[in-house]
């Protein structure tokens, strides 16, 4: 493909997707191939000869939309939402013509000082205490996922407690303590904790305890449930080491008691000191909504904390991935990532004056992420963020109003928060068993036929919907359409007449 093929491809691709964008509340927002579909229909290999672009883009259309499932539908209010915007593709479309693994500051100093600034005016803004900024000893870096991030920070705290609770020792003494505590050392999360924490403790080669929540903490982790399960690890000779707390959890977005967590951390594992607990807050959602002022209290206590991440993918207009991670002493990370082989090695890196971002995270290569961050915020602007923000915050409201005032059919599990309703549906006769069949056959039901999409969870034990009224395309008017499908699908199973 010359540059005149490529104008006119590009051309004709972007018509496409806006179109695509235009009328994909038209779609079936749900794929319903069957597995194994696309095999079906494409040919047993490449083609021998090269095809020209109007041949390839046909096949969009006709073979890979049957098989998407529309995320960016305003009928999706599935997951947490995966942000898309123009800015944000136009970030994605020049971070691909400018391809490289931009691994030290040398491989492109854009690259490396754009994601410093554009890290640095996301701590302000999300309200990070000064400690996470680059320009003390903090700092933030692009991570692919917040499960990325997690397994990155854990690493990095394995390694510091390992030093420091081993300082004293040297030779054989050293090898052996650290032997035995890489087998006594606990990553904790709660209950609530997204599976991404026990996934890392599992890839870091440590034990997992998650620590009970419940209905009177609206399922919260607090200090106490901490406390209680610091003291049981002690009488079992374990040692905990990490703690990833949640702002936002994925069933009913949660936020955690940060301030009795600290406090209790004071007393039981003193920060700065040696076996002190690396705490992580897992913002990954709801950790946008700190852009706005009235959510800014929820940070006072992460100056005693480690390390924090929010998912600029999930609510923020920009296009997968884009998870920012900010830590609050960045020699942590580089103490436990960095090696510099012979080939590796430039007058840059030794000069100690540039990062090399390859020294904060698991790949050696990294793409040029910061772009389309910085794109969707200058296009938006801080305060068109915040009203994107409020305004899914809004229809969270008004979808759980309506919800409310069909008390017959829907009781709500948690108050909504951060455009996310949680709730079950009121069988005809109080009983737990079937109060879990009819909302799993609603649900199941709604999905099935496809106009909406949404998902399920369990808490506390009871079978429960999640709605999300954050898409980037959402409106009042799907959120009130998903309420006449969730009645009239909740009263078909109810009265047993399903279609
Ligand atoms: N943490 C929370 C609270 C989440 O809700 C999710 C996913 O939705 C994750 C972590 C994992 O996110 P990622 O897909 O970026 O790894």
């Amino acid at each position: 493909m010359d540059s005149k093929q490529f104008r006119e491809a590009a051309t004709s691709a972007i018509d496409e997707i806006v179109n695509y964008y235009d009328t994909i509340a038209d779609r079936r927002v749900v794929s319903n191939v069957e597995p194994g579909y696309l095999k079906k229909i494409l040919p047993n290999g490449p083609p021998q000869d090269g095809e020209s672009w109007a041949e390839i883009q046909k096949d969009i259309e006709a073979k890979i939309m049957p098989g998407l499932t529309h995320w960016q539908s305003p009928n999706f209010m599935a997951f947490f939402p995966a942000s898309s915007s123009y800015p944000g593709m136009l970030g994605e479309l020049y971070s691909a013509a400018f391809t490289a693994p931009a691994f030290n500051w040398i491989c492109s100093p854009a690259v490396t000082e754009l994601e410093t600034v554009v890290l640095d005016w996301l701590a302000k803004l999300l309200n990070l205490p000064d400690c996470y900024l680059s320009t003390t000893h903090g700092g933030g870096v692009i991570q692919g996922s917040a499960s990325e991030a997690i397994v990155t920070v854990m690493v990095a705290a394995r390694d510091k407690y390992l030093r420091a609770t081993t300082a004293h020792l040297s030779g054989i003494e050293l090898e052996d303590a650290i032997a035995y505590k890489r087998s006594r050392i606990v990553a904790l999360g709660s209950e609530t904790s997204h599976s991404s924490t026990q996934k890392a403790a599992q890839i870091a080669g440590v034990r997992y305890r998650s620590i009970p929540v419940s209905k009177e903490t609206d399922f919260a982790l607090t200090g106490a449930a901490l406390e209680g399960v610091l003291q049981e690890c002690k009488a079992q000779g374990l040692e905990p080491f990490y703690l990833t707390t949640t702002l936002g959890t994925t069933a009913t977005c949660a936020v955690d008691d940060f301030a009795s967590v600290a406090s209790t951390l004071a007393k039981y594992a003193p920060p700065n000191k040696p076996g002190e607990i690396w705490v992580h807050v897992d913002a990954a959602y709801a950790g946008a909504a700190l852009i706005c002022p009235e959510y800014q209290h929820l940070t006072a206590s992460f100056e005693h904390f480690h390390s924090f991440d929010m998912n600029m993918h999930k609510w923020l207009l920009t296009n997968f991935d884009a998870s920012c991670l900010f830590v609050r002493k960045r020699k942590d990370l580089i103490d436990a990532l960095s090696i510099m082989p012979s080939y590796l090695r430039n007058e840059f890196s030794e000069s100690g004056l540039v990062t090399d971002y390859r020294d904060w995270q698991i790949p050696l290569g990294r793409r040029f992420r910061s772009l389309k961050i910085w794109f969707v915020l200058r296009t938006y602007g801080v305060k068109g963020l915040q009203a994107h923000v409020r305004k899914h915050i809004k229809f969270g409201e008004i979808f759980a109003a309506l919800l409310e005032t069909r008390k017959d059919l829907f009781e709500i599990t948690t108050k909504p928060a951060y455009a996310l309703t949680v709730f079950n549906i009121v069988p005809k006769v109080a009983d737990k068993k079937e109060q879990d069949r009819i909302t799993k056959d609603v649900y199941e039901l709604v999905n099935k036929r496809g106009e909406i999409y949404i998902t399920s969870s369990v808490v506390g034990g009871v079978y429960v919907v999640r709605v999300v009224s954050a898409n980037p395309l959402a409106e009042a008017r799907y959120l009130r359409k998903a309420f006449g499908i969730l009645v009239e699908t909740a009263e078909e199973v109810r009265n047993g007449k399903v279609r």
